[in-house]
């Protein structure tokens, strides 16, 4: 068994849960409009270890728009239609010591990597440019679907709409990308910049989340259905890159004191892979300076205290 007494890991996750409660710092991104109107109480773990045990605890079955945790399946639809070299190409690789949305590109003009805006506007760049906006959206959905076990995912029209009005940021983003010829040939921006912000908008719960993360952990195998949704290399190169890259401008000391492979969003989402053993997800709208959910990062404090998850933990 992946994780051999599931019962008091579960346990644990309960406990974490309620001591974590009395957490309330932090406070709801508003910057997208649609998000500061989130119950900021809501909170959710989710664990599901490779073999397929799953526990939940809280506000499981609540959906949440993914943000910021889509660039990680983009990113890996990226590479599996475009290659390592054909991705990368267009973007970087190294943590970029700026925020999240921060007007920088790298030395040669390309965006930092693809755990930040710019480096998704890219990776949006390089799913299907060819085929319409509806296949490109139904191929993001889908891939998330089977990463789930096959539950469908939900949108936020309404959530990608107040986005897409208040993108100045994003378009400023794309822009300089342009300038600096960073697109491949024939990129077109509003279309670009819409399915990013759509991709955003996909909606899961904890539950669901979850699954995805285990799927990640699994080496890129679904641990419920079996089916392979990425290869092995991939997942490989996205998971070295939530580990340097993806907790904002937190990632540096989370990589320092945590270790695992990680992903935030500004709604709050948070998930956590531990390869080979499991993925977990928290959900807790309120967040820190950095952006990332302040329960789920004081959860992997806690929970990295207790088990020795940290790859460099030599005890
Ligand atoms: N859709 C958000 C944006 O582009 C994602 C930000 C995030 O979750 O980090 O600003």
């Amino acid at each position: 068994l992946a994780v051999p007494d599931f019962a008091a890991l579960a346990a644990d996750v309960d406990g974490l849960h309620e001591e974590l409660c009395a957490e309330r710092g932090g406070a709801v991104a508003d910057y997208i409009p649609q998000l500061a109107e989130v119950d900021p109480e809501l909170f959710a773990i989710g664990v599901c270890s490779v073999d397929g045990q799953r526990h939940l605890v809280g506000d499981a079955h609540e959906p949440f728009c993914v943000q910021s945790v889509s660039k990680t399946v983009n990113y890996c639809l990226a590479l599996d239609e475009n290659g390592l070299w054909g991705t990368h190409e267009h973007v970087g690789w190294e943590p970029s010591g700026r925020s999240f949305n921060e007007l920088a590109l790298n030395p040669q003009g390309r965006p930092h990597n693809p755990m930040i805006n710019a480096g998704a506007i890219m990776s949006a760049s390089l799913i299907r440019p060819e085929s319409s906006a509806a296949d490109r959206f139904g191929h993001v959905a889908e891939t998330w679907q089977r990463l789930a076990a096959g539950r469908r995912v939900g949108f936020s029209n309404s959530t990608y709409l107040s986005e897409r009005d208040t993108a100045d940021r994003n378009f400023a983003l794309a822009y300089s990308m342009r300038e600096q010829e960073a697109f491949p040939e024939g990129t077109d921006l509003q279309r670009t910049l819409e399915f990013y912000f759509q991709c955003c908008s996909i909606e899961l719960d904890a539950d669901m989340l979850a699954i995805v993360a285990a799927s990640f952990a699994n080496g890129g195998v679904c641990p419920l259905t079996g089916e392979r949704v990425f290869s092995v290399d991939t997942v490989q190169h996205c998971l070295s890159l939530m580990t340097s890259c993806g907790m904002y401008d937190y990632s540096g000391e989370f990589a320092f004191s945590i270790g695992l492979p990680a992903k935030s969003g500004v709604s709050g989402a948070l998930m956590i892979v531990i390869p080979q053993v499991m993925g977990i997800c928290v959900w807790s709208p309120r967040l820190d300076e950095h952006g990332n959910c302040v329960r789920g990062v004081e959860f992997c404090r806690r929970f990295a205290q207790r088990y020795n998850v940290h790859p460099h933990d030599g005890s």
